[in-house]
């Protein structure tokens, strides 16, 4: 498969990624971390195939707010960087979850599955 080329990664971690995200029904969300609990993927390597699937339109990067409080994301899903701006406090304890000096320390990326054959 051309992926597998491009990426120097073990081949039994990319199957094991796309096999996961074939499973997935569209537009629903996977995230690096699962990838890590789940196959012991580290969040680089599966970042990075991640991205290259972007590229084929598999899958869309999407972000969500942590906080910190909470423990817990965002209900709301964030198709834009620019949409953050809006949501800067937690939905559910009002804290504020914008920092000038680091405006992206809470964000989380997680990524929408737009494609799963
Ligand atoms: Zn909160």
């Amino acid at each position: 498969m051309e992926l597998k080329s491009r990426i120097t990664l073990d081949e039994d971690k990319i199957i094991n990624i796309l096999e996961y995200i074939q499973q997935k029904p569209l537009n629903s969300y996977v995230y690096p971390e699962l990838f890590d609990e789940k196959f012991n993927i580290s969040i680089n390597e599966c970042m990075r195939v991640f991205i290259l699937l972007e590229k084929k339109n598999t899958l869309k990067q999407v972000y969500k707010v942590y906080c910190p409080i909470c423990k817990d994301f965002s209900e709301s899903i964030f198709e834009d960087i620019n949409e953050l701006e809006e949501q800067t406090t937690c939905e559910n304890c009002g804290k504020e979850l914008f920092e000038k000096e680091n405006p992206y320390k809470y964000v989380v990326i997680y990524f929408k599955v737009l494609r799963n054959e």
